[in-house]
């Protein structure tokens, strides 16, 4: 009988002692390092399979996306899009270049209801990638009670369904990053929840990190299952509403000019002072870091939203509140209609409550309320009409049998 053939790796030819194992397959052995190595290779296919998915969209298409769901808001809708563009095309930059694209995270300044949790989140659907929406006011420093930046990044870990590759390509949103800004002659900030500190936390991730993620939540402790998340390649958006930044930008542009002391009053006033020239030293003197603003390099504003805006959020988008009502009506045979009047009283509500967009719903919903409960059991009905004394609460809906007969 012929020898006992030598034991050794099918690819790198190595004996058994001179590897740490021999694993033994269908055509013969492999050495640890071998698979090792394999499996490196399939990885970074794989990441690279990830980034040429989400990186298929122009800024063009990307705005136009943004535009089937965000109303106005254009310099933000297009700031946005290039930043989201070249952020994925630094993902796929080639290792080898010297050149080292910065990241672009972020910064969107503009009032409550102004659409910049809603742009975040319709851009993380567009490109198929994770999102997590965090609220910077429940942060903490390490050690405080409250919120662990960790904590950020095991949601947007949950959203990745426990996929960390995918998590480390997501979008963190982070809202009310003004409320952390350190207590200083900005005299409009009311609270400070850990200021500095806070701001340094955030820093951490936002610049990249390897963060160990407790995958139980909460407080980090000896015996937790960690996950280590590179935050590198994370895109971050931070959103607020300033209160009070127009008056830093305003003082600034004031020093310059002389002459117009009769207009300070009126400028001061007003809220939809143009923000577009805030510039970075305006951020810092609010209050932020210069290091976090550093981290955030893409700055865009978002105008509050006006009447004719309003009414368009109410019909126009493709989930449109007034389109969802007539939807629901549809499915019991009724057609549901409003008044001009009706959607222009619900913009001047909404705009009273200084609450933008946000306070559409409550009012739309409160308003309906009597038609959503009394329709079903009206089986003669065919079509309901609101008009703007249904939306004050001073009239019921005008509700049309067969044949166009008013019945109620
Ligand atoms: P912000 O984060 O600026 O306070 P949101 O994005 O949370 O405001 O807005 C609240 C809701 O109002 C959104 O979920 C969306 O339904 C609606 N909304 C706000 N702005 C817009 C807009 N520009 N276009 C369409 N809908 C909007």
């Amino acid at each position: 009988m012929a020898n006992k053939q030598i034991e050794r790796c099918f690819l790198c030819g190595r004996v058994k002692d001179e590897v740490n194992q021999l694993v033994k397959g269908k055509f013969g052995y492999v050495c640890d390092e071998c698979i090792h190595e394999a499996y490196e290779v399939l990885n970074d296919e794989e990441e690279e399979h990830i980034i040429h998915n989400i990186q298929l969209a122009t800024p063009r298409q990307i705005k136009e996306h943004l535009d089937q769901y965000v109303i106005g808001q254009d310099d933000a809708k297009m700031t946005l899009s290039v930043a989201v563009y070249n952020h994925y095309k630094r993902l796929r930059q080639s290792k080898k270049s010297d050149v080292e694209i910065q990241k672009s995270n972020i910064l969107m300044i503009g009032s409550t209801g102004s659409g910049k949790t809603y742009l975040a989140q319709s851009l993380a659907r567009f490109l198929g990638v994770p999102l997590t929406i965090a609220d910077a006011t429940t942060l903490t420093q390490a050690g405080y009670v409250g919120e662990d930046v960790e904590n950020i990044l095991l949601r947007l870990l949950e959203n990745a369904d426990y996929d960390v590759k995918r998590a480390e390509q997501g979008v963190i949103y982070i809202d009310e990053i003004d409320k952390i800004a350190m207590k200083g002659e900005n005299t409009s900030i009311t609270r400070d929840v850990g200021g500095e500190g806070v701001q340094q936390a955030l820093l951490k991730i936002i610049e990249g990190t390897v963060s160990r993620v407790p995958l139980s939540g909460g407080r980090k402790h000896p015996q937790a299952e960690c996950v280590n998340i590179d935050t590198s390649n994370i895109l971050f958006i931070c959103g607020g509403a300033f209160d009070g930044l127009e008056k830093i930008v305003y003082k600034k542009s004031d020093d310059k000019s002389i002459g117009f002391n009769a207009d300070i009053k009126s400028v001061y006033d007003t809220s939809t002072l143009d923000l577009s020239d805030v510039q970075q030293h305006d951020l810092v003197k609010y209050g932020l870091m210069p290091e976090l603003i550093g981290r955030l390099p893409i700055v865009t504003t978002l105008q509050p939203l006006a009447e004719g805006n309003l009414i368009r959020i109410l019909t126009e988008p493709k989930n449109a509140l007034t389109k969802q009502y007539k939807e629901l009506l549809a499915m019991d045979g009724v057609k549901l209609e409003f008044e001009a009047d009706a959607l222009k009283r619900i913009a001047e509500l909404a705009i009273k409550k200084k609450i933008g967009a946000r306070g559409l719903r409550s009012i739309i919903e409160k308003a309906m309320q009597n038609v959503m409960y009394t329709i079903p059991d009206l089986s003669e009905a065919k079509k309901v009409v609101v008009t703007s004394g249904v939306i004050d609460g001073t009239e019921e809906a005008v509700i049309y049998g067969a044949r166009n007969k008013k019945i109620a």
